[in-house]
């Protein structure tokens, strides 16, 4: 298990062809290797062969990564307002955010409003401009942009001290100093884990876990995501169930999951600051708290999409 100071939530917001894939891909294949000790995984094909396999991009759904003893988990964001209820959902689940922009396009207004509700959510940014290495990069340009786009959209005094971080995605390196070459994506974990606060919570305290998403997936049937806010939840164990109506059912649970790289993990028990999957809850709805069987208190509402929206 990860105690909870190793721990950081965030997610990342970048328009189209920003490079979010071949950044997360990027991460993906550096996860761990800057551990001493530690042989240093080939994921190069790992992920390129998943991808091809499923037809999908990886960010299809969460990742995580590992950077010196802490997991950084990603969750994917849809990239424009189409999906206003989504992402509002998927932006309460972490803590920090990276706005990945491309150093010549600039910033895009179609990740204006997701940048809003995370700024609105007083999640704390971490700016990425990538594709340096662009003949047409226009790099403090762009930052000005950037920084005019926060104000705008009203980011407080602290988010307004975003760091920025210059990236060449596709090389897998990241620099703070744009005019000095960096050899890895080290400066962009070390921002994060240093910038981006750990979850808060007591891992002792009664279970609160609120369902931002659910799935259905082929072999484990029905399935809730979601972050534990409070306590730990356990594989097979009783959970009170409330609905939005305030009703509390109690169930069992099946198994509990964590994102591991591009897999699902399962783990005997998860603690608060995780996000986990949670199987075995066959009517479990977006919105609902998995409480103690105990002591059930739901955790606030969040918005829930149109069910038209829901079906994409
Ligand atoms: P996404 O839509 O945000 O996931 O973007 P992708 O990761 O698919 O990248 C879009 C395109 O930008 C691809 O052709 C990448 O190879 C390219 N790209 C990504 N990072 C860089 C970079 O650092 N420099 C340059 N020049 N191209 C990049």
């Amino acid at each position: 298990m990860t105690t909870i100071s190793k721990i950081r939530n965030i997610a990342i917001i970048a328009h189209v062809d920003h490079g979010k894939t071949t950044l997360v891909d990027g991460m993906l294949k550096q996860s761990g290797i800057f551990r001493e000790n530690q042989v240093v995984q080939e994921r190069v094909m790992d992920s390129n062969d998943l991808e091809k396999e499923r037809g999908i991009t990886i960010l299809a759904k969460n990742t995580s990564v590992r950077y010196q003893g802490y997991k950084i988990n990603i969750v994917d964001t849809p990239g424009h307002s189409d999906f206003g209820g989504e992402v509002e959902r998927v932006l309460k689940m972490v803590d920090g955010v990276l706005l990945l922009v491309d150093a010549a396009e600039g910033p895009m207004p179609q990740t204006r409003f997701v940048l809003r509700k995370a700024l609105e959510l007083n999640l704390v940014p971490v700016v990425v401009v990538n594709k340096i290495d662009r003949p047409d990069a226009r790099i403090n340009e762009v930052v000005d942009e950037v920084y005019e786009l926060f104000f705008e959209l009203g980011a407080n005094d602290e988010q307004l001290e975003f760091p920025v971080v210059y990236a060449v995605a596709r090389q897998g390196v990241a620099t703070m100093d744009p005019d000095e070459p960096g050899q890895n994506l080290k400066p962009l974990f070390e921002t994060i884990i240093s910038h981006c606060p750990a979850p808060q919570g007591d891992p002792a305290a009664p279970l609160q876990l609120l369902v931002n998403n659910t799935e259905y997936d082929p072999y484990i049937g029905r399935i809730a995501i979601g972050r534990v806010w409070q306590g730990s939840i356990a594989g097979g164990q009783t959970v009170a169930v409330i609905d939005h109506e305030g009703n509390i059912k109690n169930f069992r649970v099946g198994r509990i999951y964590v994102f591991e790289g591009l897999e699902r993990l399962e783990v005997p028990r998860a603690s608060c600051g995780e996000i986990v999957v949670v199987s075995g809850l066959e009517d479990i709805k977006i919105g609902e708290t998995i409480a103690d069987k105990d002591l059930p208190v739901a955790l606030p509402a969040i918005t829930v999409d149109e069910p038209t929206l829901e079906m994409t």
